[in-house]
């Protein structure tokens, strides 16, 4: 039986039942440390993003690492102020911040807010007003740049809803200047997810910069510069970007600057840390195809089914058993979406328990109730020890807070 860290899969499943999502803590700092490691010259605000995995004992973890957190709501603001995260190393990115999650923030006192639009500038700047606070911004500058991904996770082109434009940023900077509840502190710009190239990342550090030394002309300073995340991880075994020569090409263009840099990576801190522990319930074979129906599913990891996303999937045992056949891999759910992969040669009898490979990353923090399904539980490894860090929801969990009215 295969193992994470030193607990065999097979143990897990009795213990907490399927599907279940797996996560090695050993891995999560692991990852933190190669961040660490590879930008070590530049001392970087690494700040998680917590959308990936939202988890309080994920946050928690990092928090001890020292990191600080890029959130897109409210809600995850105070995931991370609940789970020991400080404030002052909270960054608030997204397009639609609303009046309630801004005051939320501006009581808080977190580190920056990315603003992603003019109207957004004065919404932030009233709220502060109201509150006789000042609001310290940086401008999500958007560098038309294609990050080369699946189109759903592409987000630094023209045509995204994200960010302000490079043409209208130095209008939007001097906006912000004029702007009294408010305290430019940076510029930032996030290009997409699961990037495999470093060149769109590396270009887009140029024309930020670039943005930087004009703004400077003005007489408008920055603190700091924050690449923003996107780093994308191996689901086969493609050969995911070279950390330290990211951060040797960021190091030169900053050489000699005064701003510090912030970085966002989430996919690429937990995203090979997670399994999701998953078990055969049938096995049917057909004509034309054949069906692996295993306990887990869409609700439970909606990237297949959302970007055509690949996970490996293989079996627990660790000797490779007969017969190996080719099927897809799916779940209970009533949608011909409801596949975790297609066309997979595997070796499956109903009982057996399978490993969905890189399942740390949007995988749980997307999993819904549909169909009346309750999350599935996630356990947390450290070397021989294993916490329950979310209990499995049941039914009734489910529908707690509906009402049953009369009609
Ligand atoms: C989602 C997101 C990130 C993290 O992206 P990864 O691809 O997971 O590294 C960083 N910054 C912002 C603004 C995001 O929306």
């Amino acid at each position: 039986m295969k193992t994470i860290e030193n607990i065999e899969f097979g143990q897990l499943a009795a213990q907490f039942g399927t599907p279940l999502y797996v996560y090695s803590e050993n891995e999560l700092t692991q990852a933190y440390a190669r961040y660490q490691t590879a930008f070590v010259a530049l001392n970087p605000l690494i700040c998680y993003a917590v959308k990936a995995n939202s988890n309080l004992s994920i946050i928690r973890h990092f928090a001890r690492l020292g990191s600080g957190f890029d959130t897109v709501s409210g809600g995850e603001i105070a995931r991370v102020l609940a789970a020991g995260g400080s404030a002052d190393k909270i960054i608030f990115s997204g397009v639609g911040k609303s009046e309630v999650e801004i005051e939320f923030a501006l009581n808080a006192g977190i580190k920056c807010f990315n603003v992603e639009s003019l109207p957004e500038l004065d919404r932030i700047n009233a709220v502060a007003q109201r509150l006789g606070k000042t609001a310290p911004v940086s401008l999500r500058i958007n560098p038309d740049v294609d990050a080369k991904t699946h189109p759903y996770i592409s987000t630094g082109l023209k045509a995204n809803k994200f960010g302000i434009a490079m043409a209208d940023a130095e209008q939007a900077y001097r906006h912000a200047g004029s702007l009294h509840h408010l305290r430019i502190v940076g510029i930032d710009c996030h290009i997409g997810s699961q990037l495999m190239d470093l060149s769109p990342l590396i270009e887009a550090c140029e024309r930020l910069l670039q943005l930087t030394d004009r703004l400077a002309g003005q007489g408008i300073v920055l603190e700091h510069i924050d690449l923003g995340g996107g780093i994308g991880i191996a689901y086969q075994n493609e050969q995911s970007p070279d950390l330290a020569a990211y951060a040797a090409a960021v190091q030169t263009l900053l050489a000699g600057r005064p701003q510090s840099l912030v970085l966002e990576p989430g996919r690429s801190l937990v995203g090979n840390a997670g399994t999701l522990l998953t078990r055969v319930e049938y096995v049917k074979r057909g004509e034309e195809k054949n069906f692996v129906i295993v306990d887990a599913a869409m609700n439970d990891l909606m990237r297949p089914a959302l970007y055509q996303a690949y996970h490996n999937i293989e079996n627990a045992e660790t000797s490779e058993r007969q017969p190996v056949f080719l099927a897809d891999i799916v779940g209970p759910i009533c949608e011909t979406g409801d596949f975790l992969a297609r066309d997979r040669m595997i070796s499956a009898q109903a009982g057996d328990l399978l490993l969905v490979r890189s399942a740390g990353a949007y995988a749980s923090s997307m999993a819904s109730n549909y169909n009346t399904r309750g999350r599935a539980a996630e356990v947390l490894v450290s070397g021989d020890k294993v916490r329950l860090i979310r209990p499995r929801e049941t039914w009734e969990d489910v529908f707690a807070s509906e009402k049953s009215v009369l009609a």
